[in-house]
């Protein structure tokens, strides 16, 4: 059996990577979508361990001590990290595992495994970026900037990964993603 395929997804914050890697999990219900863990405030709506594992910042460092994350970063004043020890069981068990995170966490992936195909989701332009991040309500006036300027700096980390999605419409992106997850099965070093 071939381990399952670890496929990162990760673009500026409003880019739209979570809104491709829900199309894709619903469209695949044989991927498994990683569930991070964070201490950022739960959002109306969002559920202890299906949107994240909720932790206190104590809890979490305690987790980092134990190596229990296969990465973590710290990103707008909290800890998102992807546990470990579930990643590793469903690779084990031929199933493909998606993460969604942030570009610091990819960079952390490429420096603690061998295995990773990294995707980079794009906005199609910055005035679109910053329509998206005002569209979701959930930013004051000052993370709103925030987020803007870190997009502007993390387009320049486009160069890390394997493959670069232009995220014009959910439809168009999820076909790019599959044929990219169909390519890399076709590898030769996977038959
Ligand atoms: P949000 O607070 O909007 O849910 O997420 C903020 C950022 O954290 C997003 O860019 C998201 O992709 C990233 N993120 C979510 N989970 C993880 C994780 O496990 N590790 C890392 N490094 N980033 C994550």
């Amino acid at each position: 059996m071939n381990r399952g395929l670890l496929l990162v997804l990760s673009g500026p914050s409003g880019a739209g990577k979570g809104t491709v890697c829900r199309e894709y999990t619903e469209k695949h219900k044989d991927v498994w979508n990683s569930v991070s863990a964070t201490t950022r405030q739960p959002r109306a709506g969002e559920v202890n361990g299906e949107s994240y594992f909720f932790l206190s910042r104590e809890e979490f460092e305690k987790r980092i001590a134990e190596d229990d994350f296969l990465e973590y970063a710290e990103v707008y004043g909290n800890y998102y990290g992807t546990p470990r020890s579930e990643v590793e069981r469903k690779l084990s068990e031929g199933i493909d595992v998606i993460l969604e995170i942030d570009i610091q966490g990819a960079l952390n992936v490429q420096e603690n495994t061998t295995e990773g195909i990294f995707v980079f989701i794009l906005p199609p332009t910055m005035s679109e970026l910053r329509k998206r991040i005002v569209g979701r309500g959930s930013e004051t006036p000052e993370s709103l900037i925030t987020r803007f300027r870190a997009a502007f700096d993390e387009l320049n980390y486009v160069s890390k990964y394997n493959y670069a999605i232009i995220n014009k419409t959910v439809e168009e992106s999820y076909e790019k993603l599959r044929s990219i997850v169909v390519a890399e099965k076709c590898r030769v070093t996977r038959i």
